[in-house]
């Protein structure tokens, strides 16, 4: 394509370079099942280690399939370049480390997938990187929990349970004035909110949600936006500004924008360090099963968001439920929060307190015949979970309530459906979540 396009409907098909494979011209990206890649000769070989030339080396670091999807996630998130790897997990981990190491600590939002938490309390802690825990509620509480050694800023667009949008530009904006990044998972909130475009340095996702879209593949990217000077402040970021020993001494914060053109160091050290040490990496046929839904996730979050819209104001209205939490049913300045950072939906997420408490909760999860009970979101088809009974219940009364999770708390991803379909599914489970004695889910 000769024009930049900006729209996503169209980035997500066409975004990045690829108009057809250069060997065959098939116009489907196809699946490079090789680990590696023949050399032209022995200095062709020198200059792609030694990153004087850019080009396919071994899988472990790229593929040419993963590349097709990275460059249309970063087009897709307006950032410069991206890396994919084996999960949403691993993109979190790799966004962390890319930064800290021991001694150093992130300052993150309190509202995070579970998983997350569980990564920075137990696993980031041990390898010695601390993570202070700051209420977006107020983003001044970032600013109160910097230090010397803070690295970056963390943060979930649309977080689950309490489905409050993150103040991304308030945060990043605190952020800037210490040279410290923004990190956004942006996993709950793909093509509603570019949080590029507020001030965030990194972007990651869990590609196994919205933009894969179907279920059929975990993967996980990082999008480094391009707009962030790793060098502006050296002793905040160490790791761009020190010689790197296992790269020959390389300065990254320095060398890439040399080597490049561009200032995206977050992207290449990432790749050519972490997934070269850790491994991790998106195996092709993934990245393919990624591609396919990528091709139809604008559409698919524009049906999201409008269906949870219909269902928010059915369930307001519904007997059994006592309380209804969306990303706009929230006080105030909360509230406004979703105005400000989501365009063209409000998310296609749900939480539900039912009147009869955790039985009900669990009665009404039991009862539905089309949702899926599932510990997954971001399916085309829509999900339920009763957390209290499955995956928060190991927690005690006083870490469910800090978790947001209440005893008849459900969480609703409400999918692509016929409206109709959703809503009579969701009645006849409400009408029974009170009613009789159903056994108990585990
Ligand atoms: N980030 C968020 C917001 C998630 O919801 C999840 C998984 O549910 C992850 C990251 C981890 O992703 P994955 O399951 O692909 O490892």
């Amino acid at each position: 394509m000769t024009k930049k396009r900006n729209n996503p409907e169209t980035i997500a098909i066409h975004g990045g370079d690829y108009r057809s494979d250069p060997a065959t011209n098939a116009v489907a990206v196809p699946i490079y099942r090789t680990t590696s890649y023949k050399f032209n000769n022995t200095e062709h070989a020198a200059n792609l280690f030694a990153l004087k030339e850019f080009g396919n080396i071994y899988t472990r670091i790229m593929n040419p399939t993963n590349d097709v999807l990275e460059k249309r996630v970063a087009a897709l998130e307006g950032g410069l370049s991206c890396v994919t790897v084996s999960s949403g997990q691993t993109a979190s981990t790799f966004a962390v480390l890319n930064v800290a190491q021991a001694g150093d600590n992130i300052v993150s939002s309190t509202d995070l997938y579970g998983g997350t938490v569980s990564l920075f309390t137990h696993t980031l802690s041990k390898l010695g990187i601390e993570i202070r825990y700051a209420d977006p509620s107020n983003p001044e509480n970032f600013e109160k929990l910097i230090d010397d050694k803070t690295r970056a800023f963390y943060g979930e667009t649309l977080p689950n349970p309490y489905l409050r949008v993150f103040p991304i530009q308030e945060v990043s904006d605190i952020g800037r004035k210490y040279n410290i990044p923004l990190i956004m998972d942006n996993t709950a909130a793909p093509v509603i909110c570019r949080p590029i475009e507020h001030g965030a340095a990194v972007v990651i996702h869990s590609l196994t949600k919205y933009i894969g879209g179907h279920g059929t593949a975990v993967a996980g990217s990082i999008v480094d936006s391009g707009n962030f000077d790793w060098t502006a402040d050296p002793k905040r970021q160490p790791l761009f500004n020190e010689p790197d020993n296992s790269y020959g001494g390389v300065i990254w914060g320095k060398a890439v924008p040399e080597l490049t053109g561009a200032n995206v160091p977050f992207a290449v050290r990432a790749r050519v360090c972490l997934l070269r040490d850790l491994g991790s990496a998106l195996a092709p046929d993934n990245a393919f099963a990624i591609i396919q839904g990528l091709e139809t996730v604008a559409l698919r979050m524009r049906q999201h968001c409008a269906n949870a819209e219909y269902v928010v104001d059915f369930l307001k209205k519904h007997k059994e439920v006592t309380k209804v939490i969306y990303s706009t049913e929230h006080d105030k300045p909360i509230a406004n929060r979703a105005k400000k950072y989501l365009q063209g939906g409000n998310g296609p997420m749900i939480g539900i307190e039912l009147k009869g408490g955790i039985e009900a909760g669990k009665k009404f999860i039991e009862s539905l015949k089309m949702f899926y009970h599932v510990a997954n979101i971001g399916d085309a088809r829509s999900l339920a979970i009763h957390p209290a009974s499955t995956t928060h219940s190991q927690l005690n009364e006083k870490e469910l309530a800090a978790s947001g999770v209440t005893q008849s708390y459900v969480r609703l991803c409400i999918g692509i459906e016929h409206i109709d379909d959703i809503i009579e599914d969701l009645d006849q489970a409400l009408n029974k979540s009170s009613k009789g004695n159903l056994k108990a889910v585990s």
